[in-house]
């Protein structure tokens, strides 16, 4: 078993900018390309794990959604040469929450803070989640890490800023505070915190 870093997309690879409809409007943060590249070379796992509502929620189709994939993908490759080792994306979302296209519209395991898509990752790529880190900028990233048993680090870019003053989602205590990914990256790699 190997260990990964899981990443949260929207704050902390891209540019937040909520539901993006149109494929240019994806942006990524400042750095970023050059942090995943320095995971790669250091051969860790890097896994993409992202909740994406909006086919659930009628705004757009998956078809949609892998082509702002393929943009992100292409602007890691472009900028530093990066990759991410794979994708999980959770589409679902249950009708309280706002669900309505019936496609996508389910209570799912996969959806965070819920574990589905670190453990069906972790079965898939033969990840070790006790040694893996979870890379988010909310609450529910830290909690979707801690319930697997992952190490949670929040970045301040994306909503991170606003969960460490509170005016978002809940009180949380990641294991590490991080400026941006780039910081999370060289306190992931920093001798110590890795077994
Ligand atoms: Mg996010």
């Amino acid at each position: 078993m190997k260990p990964a870093v899981f990443l949260d997309r929207d704050g902390v690879l891209n540019q937040e900018v909520g539901y993006i409809h149109r494929v240019e409007d994806l942006n990524l943060i400042p750095g970023v390309a050059q942090a995943v590249r320095r995971l790669n070379d250091r051969n860790l796992f890097c896994c993409l794990v992202t909740n994406q509502s909006g086919p659930a929620r009628s705004y757009y189709g998956m078809d949609h959604v892998h082509a702002l994939h393929q943009r992100l993908c292409n602007l890691l490759e472009t900028e530093a040469g990066a990759v991410l080792d794979t994708l999980f994306v959770c589409p679902y979302l249950s009708p309280p929450e706002g669900g309505t296209n019936p496609e996508f519209a389910r209570w799912s395991t996969w959806r965070k803070p819920n574990t589905g898509m670190l453990v069906a990752a972790a079965w898939e790529h033969d990840l070790d989640l006790s040694a893996s880190f979870m890379v988010g900028d909310k609450a529910t990233d830290i909690d979707m890490a801690h319930n697997a048993g992952c190490q949670g680090i929040l970045v301040q870019t994306g909503y991170g800023s606003r969960v460490l003053s509170g005016d978002y989602q809940h009180h949380t205590r990641p294991d590490y505070i991080a400026t941006d990914l780039a910081d999370a990256v060289n306190w992931i790699l920093t001798s110590g915190n890795r077994e």
